[in-house]
């Protein structure tokens, strides 16, 4: 049983942890365009941006990974998920937990 002020405060924190991992990741990502449009270019051999851009790619999936499991052990850590069964309640859904006080999946009671 979760106090809902800290819930929505809680709420709040993984909200703007999320604003900041998506900020990271549309900067490396913008940076890395230019990279390649500037590689594009000059006179890097084709064989070498191929290799460049498979590179980026793993990357950016590895970085996408790797910040969706930072953020659900956020909420893990700060008990924004369900006792009953465990769905995440940080979502687009979290209004109707605070407007019902319960999980919209399994309707346990949670404030
Ligand atoms: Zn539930």
């Amino acid at each position: 049983m979760v106090d809902r002020d800290v819930f929505v405060q809680n709420l709040g924190k993984v909200k703007h942890r999320k604003i900041l991992l998506i900020r990271i990741g549309l900067s490396l990502l913008f940076i890395a365009l230019i990279a390649f449009m500037w590689m594009s270019k000059s006179g890097v051999s084709s064989s070498l941006q191929w290799t460049l851009k498979t590179a980026a790619t793993v990357f950016f999936a590895g970085l996408a990974f790797w910040f969706i499991t930072l953020i659900q052990k956020m909420c893990r850590r700060l008990e924004l998920h369900c006792p009953n069964c465990h769905r995440n309640l940080s979502g687009p859904l979290s209004h109707k937990v605070l407007e019902s006080g319960q999980c919209f999946q399994c309707g346990v009671k949670l404030f």
